[in-house]
């Protein structure tokens, strides 16, 4: 399974993150996926907790945000495409793409790259530490 690869990078990351900074927990993870990625939040998120299951992130919020795909034409144009325009256009992944990879430049009508909507980033990792003094 594509998500449970992904899963085991993150939680490395993000033990690696909270181990560098004394962690005794980590309370929020806070990931941000394109919506053009193949990934499927929900099993992300089943994937990460039985990963974290044995470890200082077994209790950890894993946070997903969906980031809309980005467009950018050579005239100079960029945007992103709206939430609710895709939801109006698409039900599902495939119609996506697909609607994406039409998508021309409304200032100059030549067709436009798409510069983000793929990505999986960790935006944020929240840790709770223990002060000894
Ligand atoms: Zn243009």
């Amino acid at each position: 399974m594509h998500e449970l690869s992904i899963a085991c990078e993150i939680f490395e990351q993000v033990m690696a993150t909270a181990t560098e900074h004394g962690a005794t927990e980590v309370k929020h993870v806070t990931l941000q996926m394109g919506r053009l990625s193949h990934t499927n939040p929900e099993q992300l998120s089943f994937c990460f907790k039985a990963i974290a299951e044995e470890s200082i992130a077994k209790d950890a919020d894993f946070i997903v945000e969906m980031v809309p795909p980005s467009l950018e034409c050579e005239c100079g144009y960029t945007g992103t495409i709206d939430e609710k325009q895709i939801r109006e256009s698409c039900q599902f992944k495939s119609e996506l793409l697909a609607y994406v990879a039409a998508m021309e430049c409304p200032i100059c009508g030549k067709e436009a790259n798409i510069t983000g909507g793929r990505e999986l980033i960790i935006k944020s990792i929240e840790i709770e530490t223990e002060n000894q003094d």
